[in-house]
């Protein structure tokens, strides 16, 4: 299936990916994690919350939907356990790992550890995919994660026994690969990289050792060897997610300079770009990097910008006119052929979150639909200011 993102609208426009989990879902991960309920019983609630998730996203208006990645542990951890508290952990990684992020809240999300090889994932998105597209009756998408986040897997200065981090990363940069491309096969028409540890790779906070190594050149030199697997027809449609992260309503990396990574993040052979930018309080500047960095040519690709409008921490619905104002204003700084709108981040990366800005969960899931919807039509009111 093909899919041109310009044909539904003059602003092509789509979500991150992740929805806030009800509260009755998050409490049927947790009957499944305290062995009350069996994995028929969890599975059912995921496809009620999954049918519930894109009817509303299709209702809308939105040219494209996702799942809300209502089936996932989160965003990094659903190719290696089927629950945030380590139900289903792949044999080859043991509790304890790395902090992935410290929060600027205090809270900290901690990845397993790579204790021996090969290191193979457990589950590929296209396999909760083919178990969600049929509620759909519109084009999906489908987020994945990238190679340098499940790089943090392995101990940053421990090797592991008999299994090279060279070996380990080229297994990574292989189940990334068959990650998109099974995602492709399921019936995804979009699939987009997260890559929120991008701009955190440059904090060097001391509480975190790894994001004072240096890592993100290694980080990109991953991504890349990841998109050169693919043709520039495919690369059209595969992006790459920055943001600052996003749980529990907080942030990893908001104060870190974003140029830090901006700089050379679109040294990525990636189509398009998902920029986290509402929450960013100096816009301009970033609007004038990226028409700076964008690429005309990514290896046979013209970039494409989608700019976040919509900040999923805050409860706050963002109105059409103001997303509107902010593409028209963007627009100065790059081409206008090449700006999309996105959310600054999927509105609930992690199974387990309260959305505490928000007062619960269920009423984040109400608001995300409400800003979904203005974001569609604010983009629409851009294209159509902007002559798109
Ligand atoms: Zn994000």
């Amino acid at each position: 299936m093909s899919y041109d993102p310009r044909t539904a609208t003059g602003i092509p426009t789509e979500p991150v990916g992740s929805l806030p989990r009800s509260t009755r879902l998050q409490d049927a991960y947790a009957r499944f994690d305290a062995g009350e309920i069996d994995e028929a019983a969890l599975t059912a609630e995921q496809d009620a919350a999954v049918k519930d998730s894109i009817e509303r996203a299709e209702a809308t208006g939105s040219p494209i939907v996702s799942d809300g990645e209502q089936r996932w542990s989160s965003f990094a951890t659903y190719p290696i356990a089927t629950t945030l508290a380590g139900t289903g952990l792949a044999p080859m990684l043991a509790p304890g790992g790395q902090y992935f992020a410290i929060f600027a809240d205090g809270h900290g999300r901690q990845l397993p550890k790579l204790v021996r090889g090969p290191f193979r994932y457990n589950q590929y998105a296209a396999d909760t995919l083919r178990r969600s597209i049929g509620f759909a009756t519109k084009p999906m998408k489908q987020a994945v994660i990238a190679p340098s986040m499940l790089a943090l897997l392995y101990p940053l200065s421990d090797p592991v026994d008999g299994y090279p981090r060279e070996e380990f990363e080229a297994a990574l940069v292989d189940e990334c690969e068959r990650d998109i491309r099974q995602a492709f096969a399921a019936g995804a028409v979009r699939v987009s990289v997260d890559f929120t540890e991008g701009r955190l790779a440059t904090r060097a906070d001391p509480r975190n050792p790894w994001t004072g190594a240096g890592l993100l050149p290694h980080f990109i030199e991953l991504i890349n060897r990841v998109m050169a697997r693919f043709t520039p027809e495919e690369r059209v449609n595969i992006g790459v997610h920055t943001c600052p992260g996003g749980d529990r309503d907080s942030v990893h990396s908001a104060d870190v300079p974003y140029n830090n990574l901006l700089g050379t993040m679109f040294d990525i052979d990636a189509g398009y770009f998902l920029i986290q930018l509402k929450s960013e309080r100096e816009k301009d500047p970033v609007y004038e990097t990226i028409g700076r960095n964008l690429r005309d040519d990514a290896s046979g690709v013209a970039q494409m910008a989608y700019l976040g409008v919509i900040n999923p921490q805050n409860p706050r619905v963002e109105q059409p006119q103001e997303i509107a104002d902010q593409l028209i204003r963007a627009a100065n700084f790059i081409p206008k052929e090449r700006i999309g709108a996105t959310d600054d981040c999927g509105f609930s990366p992690f199974s387990i979150d309260e959305k505490p800005n928000h007062g619960s969960p269920d009423f984040a899931r109400d608001v995300a639909f409400q800003k979904i919807a203005n974001r569609v039509e604010g983009a629409r009111a851009a294209a159509e200011k902007l002559d798109i």
